[in-house]
């Protein structure tokens, strides 16, 4: 693989959402690993400014900024301190209440759901599009799933919001096409991290453990982040349009090799 191209004086904030766990936390580490000065937002403070601290230990610029991606308001207050911005990481999101079937299922959590993962992401990328493009070789990525592209029973309300997440990032693509801004959509399968399962099943260990029993190496974050990081890092003319990433002994969301 060729080395990551350093990022250009005008392109090299790098913003990532739901950088105080898993694969937001992860990318941010690797983007500032890669020269981009990252900006970690999440809604917890502490985790985020940990994680600042941490990157700046390893001699890296990273800032934190505290922030609900659902808060428009809060979300247009941010965008206002950049003048310019050269990546958005759209990676808030994640699921609620998985095993409920369509018939059963709370329409707070298909609202919550909805909300973070595409409001979330419609709101950063309405909010920081002119500071991408004043960067003259700006990149949305939006961190979907392979949940965007086919549908299982138990999921619907998550399934429902990373298509659209999906859907979000083609339409982009197309409007925007023409313009200094790359729209680059990743969309993993399992990736064992340390809150996305027990977001899930509302805390419940055992339920979270489940997902991933018997699978052999399910993706990491620093596997996801990679991809991101790769994609970020190709030259200013070349879009990774999408990228579908599973583990090996992920076939697709429903056959999945699990061993014992
Ligand atoms: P995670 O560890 O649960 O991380 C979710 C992140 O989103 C947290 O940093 C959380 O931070 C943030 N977040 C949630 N609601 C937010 C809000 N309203 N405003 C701002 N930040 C918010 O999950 P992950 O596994 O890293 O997943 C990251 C992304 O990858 C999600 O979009 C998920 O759907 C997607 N994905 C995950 C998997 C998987 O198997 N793990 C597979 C495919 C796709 P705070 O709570 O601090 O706000």
């Amino acid at each position: 693989m060729a080395p990551a191209a350093a990022p250009s004086a005008a392109s090299r904030i790098a913003v990532v959402t739901g950088a105080s766990s898993g694969i937001g936390a992860a990318t941010a580490r690797q983007l500032a690993g890669a020269g981009y000065r990252v900006v970690l937002t999440a809604r917890r403070k502490d985790r985020i400014e940990a994680l600042a601290e941490e990157i700046q230990a390893a001699g890296h610029k990273a800032t934190a900024y505290p922030l609900d991606v659902t808060d428009r308001a809060a979300v247009d207050e941010f965008a206002s301190a950049f003048k310019t911005v050269g990546v958005l990481v759209n990676n808030a999101g994640g699921a609620l209440g998985a095993d409920d079937p369509v018939a059963a299922s709370d329409p707070e959590d298909w609202r919550r759901m909805y909300e973070t993962n595409v409001l979330g992401t419609l709101n950063l990328t309405q909010a920081l599009l002119p500071k991408l493009e004043a960067s003259g070789d700006g990149t949305v990525v939006v961190v979907s799933s392979t949940a965007g592209f086919a549908a299982y029973e138990g999921g619907g309300g998550y399934v429902a919001a990373k298509h659209a997440e999906h859907v979000l990032a083609e339409t982009l693509r197309l409007e925007i096409v023409g313009r200094p801004v790359r729209v680059v959509e990743i969309a993993p399968g399992m990736v064992k991290t340390d809150e996305f399962a027990l977001t899930r099943f509302g805390g419940d260990e055992d339920k979270a453990a489940k997902v991933y029993q018997g699978v052999a190496e399910p993706l990491t974050a620093d596997d996801v982040a990679d991809t991101i990081t790769w994609a970020v890092t190709r030259p200013a003319h070349v879009n990774i349009d999408l990228l579908v990433v599973r583990p090996r002994a992920q076939a697709s969301n429903t056959k999945v090799h699990r061993e014992g």
